[in-house]
């Protein structure tokens, strides 16, 4: 076992639009891409665990020459077995992880010449792979407080139907300031039983959990954290906001919604777009758009295929 090598852009990673095109102007580049993220030190057989050079088949398949086991590139990622060109898979990592703020299935869907059902899809596993990418814990001192979102139509007034969605978000606070990593889910309450086990799953036990004095954080110190709750007080100055670090992220997740997405966000996907955000806001200081990129086609490959149930009724999270 050796150390993760140092990766170099323009050959490990595109770092422009124009390398990009160069390095992937077909599948069978970029399945030889996804081959060199699923093996980094070599091809190993699925099946015999044999190590050593294979056999090319067929486009994507690979052949281990000691069982003659048949390999797909793309087995068991999210492009398993995938009608859409890995190119076009490709070109939508790249504008997902470049743009700013990404983008709406919409503007995908116009900007590769492919259908809103299609973009949709993408856009949707690629959300999937990013939540794996989140498994570190936050630690240190971590701001938590919900947030409503949704249930406002376009016009700023509350929508027919429209449901609010609780989410509760934790903030890593920095001394002497700023913010560090983020992390957010949808709950269904903001009841201890909502909200602990959330700050279990994401904060590491130990760290210090700053709260207002919401009675369904009082169960945190029985986990091992510390709880600091500051109470505003009622008659205070009302520009006063108990938790700025989530009062912050929350305000920028709401503008997000509604600018990059026009508000039009299901509650059933809703934790998708979350881990979007997530991912985003947690790389917002990466030096290289195109390193990022890559970061999420490595999780790609590690991520199991999503169904189509889990992309039309909601990924279970
Ligand atoms: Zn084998």
């Amino acid at each position: 076992m050796h150390g993760p090598r140092r990766l170099v852009a323009g050959e490990d990673y595109p770092a422009t639009y124009r390398e990009f095109v160069a390095m992937f102007p077909d599948d069978e580049a970029c399945l030889r891409y996804v081959e060199e993220l699923r093996w980094p030190d070599g091809f190993s057989c699925p099946a015999c665990g044999s190590k050593g050079e294979p056999w090319q088949a067929t486009r994507g398949r690979l052949v281990c020459r000691v069982c003659r086991r048949q390999t797909r590139v793309t087995a068991g990622t999210i492009f398993d077995k995938t009608r859409t060109p890995l190119t076009t898979w490709f070109e939508t990592a790249w504008h997902l992880t470049t743009a700013k703020s990404g983008l709406s299935a919409v503007t995908l869907s116009r900007t590769l010449g492919a259908s809103y059902q299609v973009a949709w899809a993408m856009l949707h596993r690629y959300r999937v792979a990013m939540v794996r990418s989140e498994r570190e814990p936050l630690q240190g001192d971590v701001e938590v407080d919900e947030t409503l979102v949704g249930g406002v139509d376009h016009g700023g007034k509350p929508g027919r139907g429209a449901r609010r969605c609780v989410v509760v978000i934790a903030v890593e606070i920095k001394q002497p300031t700023g913010f560090g990593r983020v992390r957010m889910r949808h709950v269904p309450d903001a009841s201890a039983a909502s909200l602990t086990p959330f700050v279990c799953d994401v904060v590491v036990p130990g760290s210090v959990v700053l709260t207002d004095g919401w009675v369904g954080y009082s169960r945190l110190p029985e986990h091992g954290y510390l709880r600091r709750a500051t109470l505003l007080p009622a008659s205070g100055d009302p520009g006063t906001v108990s938790m700025p670090g989530v009062h912050r992220v929350a305000s920028l997740l709401k503008r997000w919604i509604l600018g990059t997405h026009h508000g039009a966000v299901a509650p059933a996907h809703l934790q998708s777009y979350l881990e979007e955000f997530t991912f985003r806001f947690n790389r917002r200081s990466s030096g290289s758009r195109g390193l990022v990129f890559r970061r999420l086609l490595e999780q790609t490959v590690v991520t199991a295929p999503v169904t189509e149930a889990d992309v039309t009724g909601g990924y279970d999270w």
